[in-house]
């Protein structure tokens, strides 16, 4: 219940209008100081209309007649004029001058989707009429309970140096995974970000530096350029986004920790070269990777080059060109002359187009570092690439495990951002510490929401111990809870003949809901390069007949790849389906660490018995593995609950010493019983 006043000033409109509609709606006030039911009230919200409010108080603004009422009250769909669309571009140019006064979070309103603008006028403190009058003049009429719209929304806020921001709530048990989980109609086209590789000196930092050279996005705005790991170009109208990392390892780490922010592969080969241990190294892990490829034939303005001999190599590692009926493109180049270029990029658009690259732009943004250092001035300096959603300043961020604000937003060529469409790549500062390549970042509503998911996250990476996050061992296949489909293996062989047999056999295995993925097979020892590619593709090495070198054994130690060697094919077959089966149990082997012989028993009533024992021999530790043994009879398995030496608890004692030893769940010592203490030791059948 409330008085007609009371619900006047609530609703800031005067007291005879409302008096007026309740005569309207046949309910019996006559005064300001007659008490509206909930009813009323709740009938009055739904009439009072725009024409109401402004004859109350715009009197001078007319109204057309045939505006009619229904059209009012409907969610207001703008229609935007000319004048609208001039006034947005010029807010968009003033935003950057805007947003540097109002970077704050009291300057930020978040829109939701049913807001009004009664809303509106709550959050900005002001009356329901002046928000009204504000959008009459970009051309709207809305009543006090219209719902609002973005576009409009934002121009609206200017006139109150305020920024308005989309609401979206972020799902932080997506930060892993960053898959794009926006519904269709949400979903708009994105650029394609790509990644070049190839073998060394065969002219990949040329063909980056040739391609941003002659596209930058952005001429006019006379940004210089810089490197940040990506860059963005524009051409045809079309923004491409490129990793400009040199080498692979950029993208075989980002891999190697779950993170695939590369939609396009260009492999580049120097024609004069032809392909080269790395190029096919970056083949097998675009491949394996799943990305399309092009290939850029590279160097072509060299004399006496043969780019038919160059095809036919790639063609033999089974990169076959579009020309010759396969599905890469082929692309010839030179990165000193510029020639190709233009086809190179057409290419690359193309490709896009038909990929489908989508993501929403409306929700707070979710992304990957590129790279990240800190400055002596300024703190840490990260390059992110935003792969859904939009990044604006201010917002409230976790990357890695660290938290912060984005304070300043930039884009390679400098330029101060208020915003960072998806796959744009941006230089943010803000952050309280340096995270590192490939670790995945998120915005979020607010500050506290996102300090608590950075402490999570901080705790969690505390207990993970390894470097490698999606280390597979046969064991675990099935052991883990993502039900597994696919296996990455990777197999070298000492003779062609071993492997195409061994490849045959495996491709020729046939286990419900489950794929065996070859992403390398061939002859020679297992290396280094192997290993690396196994962990970035969480695959296991398979060994027929080689050996890895001691440091390659190391490595794959280090990254948990794991690696397993026969010299029997059909032993493999049978590894394998057995891992598949979920049936390739762990073998244990009991390791005997002491013996104890129980010389006298002590009873408590509260800790029941304990065992007054002589070491014969060994070391008896707690929390170990324990039998009691009763004239050469096992009577008990289970666990070392505690030692005690000298009244004091102990971890363990060793051969000659006394002390007390108490057993879980079990109270029934007798003298001369013989404890005996042992460890599990898993048996490693194949490594
Ligand atoms: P990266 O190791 O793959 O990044 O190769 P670089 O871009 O550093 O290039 C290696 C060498 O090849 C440099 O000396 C370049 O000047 C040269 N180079 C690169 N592209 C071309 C090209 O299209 N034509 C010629 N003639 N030389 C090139």
């Amino acid at each position: 219940m409330m008085s007609v006043k009371e619900y006047a000033l609530d609703i800031k409109i005067s007291v005879d209008v409302i008096l007026e509609k309740c005569k309207e709606l046949d309910i019996k006030v006559f005064n300001e100081n007659d008490m509206l039911s909930e009813e009323n009230i709740i009938d009055l919200d739904n009439n009072i209309e725009i024409e109401d409010v402004l004859e109350d108080i715009v009197s001078n603004i007319k109204i057309d007649d045939t505006i009619k009422k229904e059209k009012l009250n409907k969610k207001v769909e703008p229609i935007k004029n000319d004048d609208f669309v001039i006034k947005k571009k010029e807010m968009y140019k003033n935003k950057e001058k805007l947003i540097s006064n109002t970077s704050n979070s009291e300057n930020i309103i978040v829109f939701k989707d049913s807001m009004t603008v009664s809303d509106l006028a709550n959050l900005l403190g002001v009356s329901v009429p002046e928000i009204i009058k504000k959008y009459m003049a970009l051309g709207f009429l809305l009543n006090v309970n219209s719902k609002i719209t973005f576009d409009e929304t934002e121009l609206v806020l200017t006139d109150y140096n305020k920024i308005l921001k989309k609401q979206d709530t972020q799902d932080a048990s997506n930060f892993e995974k960053l898959e794009i989980t926006d519904s269709d109609k949400d979903l708009e086209l994105r650029p394609p970000v790509v990644t070049i590789m190839g073998h060394v000196d065969h002219g990949k930092t040329s063909l980056l530096d040739a391609i941003r050279k002659s596209n930058v996005v952005e001429k006019e705005s006379g940004g210089i350029t810089q490197h940040i790991g990506a860059y963005q170009i524009k051409y045809n109208e079309k923004k491409i986004t490129f990793i400009d990392t040199p080498g692979h390892s950029a993208f075989t780490e980002m891999r190697a920790r779950g993170a695939s922010i590369t939609d396009i592969v260009i492999i580049v080969v120097a024609a004069d070269e032809g392909i080269k241990p790395q190029t096919k190294e970056a083949i097998d892990h675009a491949k394996a990777a799943k990305v399309p490829i092009i290939v850029a034939i590279n160097k072509i303005d060299k004399p006496n080059i043969n780019l038919e001999k160059v095809m036919t190599e790639l063609a033999d590692y089974k990169v076959m060109p579009e020309e010759w009926g396969g599905d890469t493109p082929f692309v010839k180049v030179s990165a000193l002359t510029l020639e190709g270029l233009d086809s190179l990029l057409e290419t690359i658009l193309l490709i896009s187009e038909m990929a489908n690259l989508k993501a929403n732009p409306n929700r707070y943004a979710i992304g990957t570092v590129i790279e990240s250092k800190l400055d002596k001035n300024i703190g840490p300096v990260t390059t992110l690439l935003i792969q859904n959603g939009t990044l604006r300043l201010g917002d409230p961020v976790v990357v890695g495990s660290y938290c912060g604000k984005v304070r300043t937003l930039k884009n390679d060529l400098k330029n101060d951002l208020v915003e960072a469409l998806p796959s744009t790549p941006v230089e943010i500062t803000g952050l309280c510490g340096v995270p590192s390549s490939g670790d995945k970042f998120m915005a979020f509503e607010s500050e506290k929401q996102a300090k608590s998911i950075a402490d999570t996250r901080k705790i969690k990476e505390k207990q993970k111990n390894q470097v490698s996050s999606c280390a597979l061992t046969l064991d675990d296949l099935f052991k883990t809870d993502e039900n597994i489909k696919e296996l990455n293996v990777i197999i070298k062989a000492d003779v062609k003949g071993s492997e195409e047999a061994i490849k045959t056999s495996l491709e020729k295995l046939a286990i419900e809901n489950v794929k065996v993925n070859i992403i390398r097979s061939a002859t020679g020892n297992i290396t280094e390069s192997d290993v690396v590619l196994a962990n970035a593709s969480c695959a296991i090495i398979l060994g027929f007949n080689v050996e890895p070198s001691l440091k390659t054994k190391e490595i794959a130690k280090d990254y948990c790849v794991e690696i397993r060697l026969y010299n029997v094919i059909y032993k493999i077959i049978e590894d394998l389906e057995k891992a598949m089966e979920g049936m390739l149990d762990k073998v244990f082997e009991e390791k005997t660490l002491g013996k104890a012989e129980i010389r006298k028993i002590f009873k408590f009533s509260k800790v029941g018995q304990i065992a007054g024992s002589y070491i014969l021999e060994g070391i008896i530790k707690s929390n170990n593995c324990a039998k009691l043994i009763r004239n050469k009879e096992v009577v008990y398995t289970g666990k070392i609950s505690s030692i005690q030496r000298e009244k004091e608890s102990v971890k363990e004692v060793k051969k000659g010493l006394e002390c007390g030893i108490t057993l879980d769940d079990f109270n029934d010592f007798f003298e001369n019983d013989i404890i005996e203490c042992y460890e599990l030791v898993e048996v490693k059948r194949w490594k």
